[in-house]
């Protein structure tokens, strides 16, 4: 029997009505194949949890009580609208009140010791889909199907990373089946908690915020699903966010390559480490909207559908920073690029784009905001002696720019593109600060000031006619 991991997105389970029908949409795949869903935590419970910790932290206890009244109401309200059925309310609140009091107390000892350790953090953020996916199941079950709610903890196993945990697939691939599979063999619906793993040892760790995407592929890849289904809020992958571009369109199809290039520039609707896992078994994955799921919605395989302009759609990534190393001494110095990066990577910070000018007077690279300061603090270490001597004569952060990238594999070997993105850019005044294109020509990123964002994806999405025609 052919199966299909389905995954649903925290605005998919929001409230008890969207619950309702994500289990009506599981209810209907398992007609015909056997189905593993995944599941978010109910929209705007994972902010909640994340601020409340960090709140703890100041030493204030009252925000753990708001915290846990508030997910109380949300939970509880949902379970009212949803479970009919006496013995199997019951059961479910008093597992959900259990988990609350799990929560709270977690953030009562965060409150007295005035200390949040990566591993509390992860422990309380992940409540949320512990939350959500016992609510899922038991939505499933009032519809005559076996639901079961299953911890992600027993099956994928990561590195001990409490925040951005990278999954062990090999070790996942023997676990995850073993547990599964009998289930769903059994005729149950497993109802997994996304965004969660855990070391082999077994503590709990989490892929990162978003990382519910990338957990419903790592289950795809190592239970052979036959496809994958993200059902999110919008009605596929578009030619651009929709909340910057209002005539964005659908696109039908696109590659592994162009998802993961759109994805890793900011489009949020994967988590940029999403097709990891699938594009080798060349699993397909689609996006669809779970609040219309008569639409088609995106396809992502591993050839795509070429377009003729070759830009299939523009991203943009703002909360990032520009670090900029330069000055005159380190034209022709071996091995600064080296330190540069080394230094960066010594505080795992996430590079997002690179760019060096031939005349080597300074290297600039892009990372996350929340990683700039340790990594200012990292290079003015590594390049001590340098700045002494005037090798290097200043290490600068940018935090007011945004990177936009234009995708598509077909830019690849067409020449023009370039020239009509920036004159484009040009004749609505947008000043270019740095520019890349990784080898791949997948892409091509600048970077620009934070305040012409908008303006300059209208540009580009406007020059390439992104808007006006449907893309097939
Ligand atoms: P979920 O909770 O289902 O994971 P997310 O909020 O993480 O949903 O991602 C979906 C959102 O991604 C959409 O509502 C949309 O605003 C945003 N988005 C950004 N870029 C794009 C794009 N190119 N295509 C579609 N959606 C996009
Ligand atoms: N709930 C987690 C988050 O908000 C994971 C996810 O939604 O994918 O980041
Ligand atoms: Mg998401």
């Amino acid at each position: 029997m052919k199966l299909q991991v389905m995954k649903f997105g925290g605005t998919s389970v929001g409230d008890a009505e969207c619950i309702a029908r994500a289990a009506k949409i599981i209810a209907s795949a398992a007609r015909a194949r056997s189905v593993v869903a995944v599941v978010s935590a109910m929209s705007g419970v994972t902010n909640r949890l994340i601020a409340a910790a960090h709140q703890a932290a100041t030493g204030d206890k009252a925000a753990t009580n708001e915290l846990a009244a508030a997910l109380s109401t949300q939970h509880a309200g949902a379970i009212d609208a949803l479970i009919k059925d006496e013995s199997r309310h019951a059961k479910l609140s008093a597992e959900v009140q259990q988990i609350i009091r799990e929560v709270a107390a977690l953030c009562r000892g965060t409150a007295l010791l005035r200390e949040l350790t990566p591993r509390t953090l992860a422990a309380i953020s992940s409540a949320g889909e512990r939350l959500s996916a016992r609510l899922l199941a038991a939505a499933l079950c009032e519809l005559g199907l076996h639901g079961v709610a299953v911890e992600a903890s027993e099956l994928i196993i990561t590195e001990d990373d409490s925040a951005q945990a990278e999954p062990l697939m090999k070790e996942t691939r023997e676990r995850a089946p073993a547990r599964l599979l009998p289930l769903v063999k059994d005729g149950v619906l497993p109802v997994v908690t996304g965004f969660i793993g855990a070391t082999a040892e077994g503590i709990l760790t989490t892929l990162g915020r978003g990382g519910s995407d990338y957990s419903a592929t790592i289950l795809g890849a190592v239970l052979d699903a036959d496809e994958i289904i993200i059902w999110t809020d919008v009605d596929g992958v578009l030619t651009a966010d929709p909340r910057l571009v209002m005539d964005a369109r659908l696109l039908r199809e696109i590659s592994y390559n162009e998802a993961a290039e759109l994805a890793h520039f900011g489009a949020k609707v994967l988590h940029p480490k999403t097709l990891r896992p699938v594009a080798d078994a060349g699993i397909p994955v689609w996006i669809r909207n779970s609040f219309a799921p008569e639409e088609p919605g995106t396809k992502i395989t591993r050839t795509g559908h070429p377009t003729e302009s070759g830009v299939k759609a523009i991203t943009a990534i703002s909360n990032v920073s520009l670090i900029t190393v330069g000055g005159r001494g380190i034209v022709g110095v071996i091995g600064v690029a080296a330190k540069t990066f080394t230094a960066a990577a010594s505080v795992r910070a996430n590079v997002l784009l690179i760019s060096q000018s031939s005349s080597e007077n300074d290297i600039c690279f892009i990372v996350d905001s929340g990683d700039a300061e340790r990594t200012l603090k990292a290079l003015k270490k590594a390049f001590a002696s340098d700045l002494v001597h005037h090798n290097v004569e200043h290490i600068r952060v940018n935090p007011g720019i945004c990177i936009i990238a234009a995708v598509g594999e077909k830019m690849r070997g067409t020449p023009g593109i370039a020239g009509r993105l920036f004159s484009a850019l040009g004749k609505r005044g947008v000043n270019i600060i740095a520019i890349a294109q990784g080898s791949s020509e997948y892409n091509v990123s600048f970077v620009v000031e934070a305040s012409v964002m908008q303006s300059a994806v209208a540009a580009i999405h406007e020059e390439f006619d992104l808007g006006r025609r449907s893309i097939k």
